[in-house]
């Protein structure tokens, strides 16, 4: 088994055109769809997704809740809710570190080898993007150790801005 960081690859594109077991999805509490990401998955994923999300009675931040993925590629839409920012002093870190915890958690219990993540909270939550990929890199590189049948994590990157900050994060030269 390679170690943590070795599993941890990045990219720039649509989350919703990937084949991996598990897409993360950067929700909103009441799991019944959003713009951004969200949008984008339940558009891909097609109405049975929603229908699946209203059974589940929303979800916390920082908690993250698994569905099918319908018409997507993806087996399995992992729904997360990221912080919303205020400035970074309303333990905005401790839930977005409980996102990705939590997400590689529930992805290893359902028997997912891949998994890829959005930017999560980095949109209409406000989330500076160098911070976020700081937190994101760190904490699933932490995580990874735990869940040895997790093979691949794919960190998805919606703009070369935010590619940079998880090459960075991540302690790699840009391609
Ligand atoms: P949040 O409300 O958690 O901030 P958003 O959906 O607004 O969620 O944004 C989260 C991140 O997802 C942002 O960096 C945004 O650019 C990115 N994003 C939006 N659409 C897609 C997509 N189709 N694939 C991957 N990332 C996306």
């Amino acid at each position: 088994m390679s170690n943590a960081p070795d599993r941890i690859e990045t990219l720039i594109g649509d989350i919703t055109s990937l084949s991996v077991d598990a897409i993360v999805n950067a929700a909103n509490t009441s799991l019944l769809g959003g713009g951004g990401v969200d949008g984008a998955i339940h558009r891909a994923a097609g109405p049975q997704l929603l229908e699946e999300c209203r059974r589940l009675n929303g979800c916390e931040p920082g908690q993250a809740k698994i569905t099918g993925g319908y018409d997507l590629s993806a087996r399995h839409v992992i729904h997360t809710v990221g912080p919303i920012w205020q400035g970074g002093k309303n333990g905005e870190a401790e839930i977005l570190t409980s996102c990705y915890e939590t997400s590689l958690r529930l992805a290893a219990e359902n028997a997912c080898e891949s998994i890829a993540f959005p930017a999560i909270s980095t949109g209409v939550y406000g989330y500076p993007t160098d911070q976020a990929a700081e937190i994101a890199t760190s904490t699933i590189s932490r995580s990874l150790v735990d869940h040895l049948n997790i093979r691949s994590v794919i960190l998805v990157a919606f703009s070369e801005e935010n590619h940079r900050h998880l090459l960075a994060a991540l302690g790699r030269a840009e391609d």
